[in-house]
């Protein structure tokens, strides 16, 4: 069969190599001048590929579309990706927390495996955004005359395919035929890479529902005044919890003041959690490991030992000297003398170190977001083959499907399993 692979990503190197594999005649279209602009980024440049972890732990990390995603992510699992990698000639490592990366931490080194090792016989097109995809029934050779297709193709496998689907993709070169079309577009953050969401937008051509997209694994934005002052500290071992429409989700780790609020890996967690959230109620502990109790006695030897001192040197002791400052006006205690300070102002400074509030001001954009979150409905999407159940022959991988994980080489083990059994399913 001709088949077009819309996107040179993570998931349409991957189905079109297959799918090459599978003896099918592959076109892969993309409007940037090469391939995998996105995993270039990943992993800050070193791409953590997959998470090495059993299929039942992977779909704990993922945030939506576990359910969908569970026959894909059992047939190609993390172990593999590692081997499918490794066969192709890519040396990997794991790290800490099964996180898998190449050995010579190099991003670059998974997209060259990919085109050049999985993709023999694929051709590409690049700097070839494709404009629209359009379906007609192939019944009669005056469609076929209709459009121009004698660019790559082969009359032929038209004529032997009839009341069939077939495709017109449209591009700035002209419009192509094709047999099936795999859009592997992925989702709308970080749009430089090539990622702008045209994959909605043809899916939503095709009669699909789009689950409105939101910044998923990105940086929360807060109302607070002090934020400013503190760009740059990070706090390390502090717990993050959220009241999120009622229900309760802590976040133990490490996480840093930017110039808007706050980011760092346990607040991308919990950004995928409440972006679809109405009501986001903030707050840190600062010291998880002591309890009330605890604190209240170490706070009693630092008010010993600094007696005649500025409440300021004891804040010093337990926070960051930003912070300390911040704090102390939190709770209104700037420049008094430890020995001033009364029981019920004591009490005040425990209860605002185990629940210090901040106030939630929305997600950052989603231009900044590691992935989307939302995209083509899967409800409407076979999860073995990932065939559109609207339109036969179209399918979709990777991003563009409404489907999310946290960080960890989650989502490009998604990309791995959706394109793997597209292509192993395809008839
Ligand atoms: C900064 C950053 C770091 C990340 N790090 C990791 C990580 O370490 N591990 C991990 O698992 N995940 C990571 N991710 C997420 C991961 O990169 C994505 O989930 C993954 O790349 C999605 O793959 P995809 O093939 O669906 O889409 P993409 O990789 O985004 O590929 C989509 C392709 O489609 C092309 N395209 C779009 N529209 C058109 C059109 N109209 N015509 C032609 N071509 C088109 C684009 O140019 C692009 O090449 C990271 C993401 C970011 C932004």
């Amino acid at each position: 069969m001709k088949i077009a692979v819309v996107g040179a990503g993570a998931s349409g190197l991957f189905v079109a190599g297959c799918l090459a594999r599978n003896g099918h005649s592959v076109i892969v279209f993309d409007g940037n001048e090469k391939a995998g602009k996105k995993i270039y980024i990943t992993g800050k440049g070193r791409c953590n590929l997959t998470n090495l972890c059993s299929p039942d732990d992977f779909l704990q990390n993922v945030v939506r579309g576990d359910k969908f995603l569970r026959s894909a992510i059992y047939n190609f699992t993390s172990q593999d990706a590692v081997d499918f990698f490794e066969n192709l000639g890519l040396k990997t490592k794991v790290e800490r927390g099964n996180r898998v990366f190449p050995l010579s931490d190099k991003a670059s080194d998974v997209t060259k495996v990919l085109e050049n090792n999985l993709c023999k016989g694929v051709e590409f097109r690049y700097n070839e955004k494709v404009l629209s995809i359009d379906v007609k029934k192939s019944q009669t050779n005056s469609f076929l005359k209709e459009c121009d297709c004698s660019k790559d193709l082969e009359k032929s496998s038209y004529e032997e395919t009839s009341q069939q689907n077939i495709f017109v993709i449209k591009t700035c070169n002209g419009d192509f035929l094709f047999d099936r079309v795999v859009v592997a577009t992925g989702g709308k953050s970080y749009s430089l890479t090539g990622s702008t969401g045209d994959g909605y937008k043809f899916a939503k051509n095709f009669g699909h529902n789009i689950v409105p997209i939101k910044s998923s694994l990105c940086a929360i934005k807060l109302k607070d005044d002090f934020i400013q002052k503190l760009q740059g500290i990070s706090l390390k071992n502090v717990s993050l919890h959220c009241d999120v429409d009622g229900k309760k989700l802590s976040y133990f780790g490490e996480m840093l003041f930017t110039d808007k609020g706050i980011s760092g890996p346990i607040v991308l967690t919990l950004s995928s959690k409440i972006n679809r959230a109405k009501k986001v109620d903030l707050w840190l502990d600062f010291k998880p490991a002591l309890d009330e109790k605890q604190l209240e006695q170490r706070l009693l030897r630092d008010f010993e030992d600094n007696k005649n001192k500025d409440i300021e040197k004891v804040f010093l002791g337990l926070f960051p000297k930003a912070v300390a400052e911040i704090f102390a006006n939190v709770v209104g205690l700037e420049k008094r003398k430890v020995n001033s300070i009364k029981k019920e102002e004591r009490a005040k400074i425990v209860s605002t170190i185990k629940k210090f509030p901040l106030h939630f001001d929305g997600l950052y954009d989603i231009e900044t977001a590691v992935v989307t979150s939302g995209g083509v409905d899967t409800a409407e999407i076979n999860p073995k083959t990932f065939e559109s159940k609207k339109v036969k022959g179209l399918y979709f991988v990777g991003e563009v499907l409404d489907v999310d994980a946290l960080t960890g080489g989650f989502n490009l083990q998604i990309a791995w399993a959706t394109a793997f059994s597209c292509a192993k399913n395809m008839k």
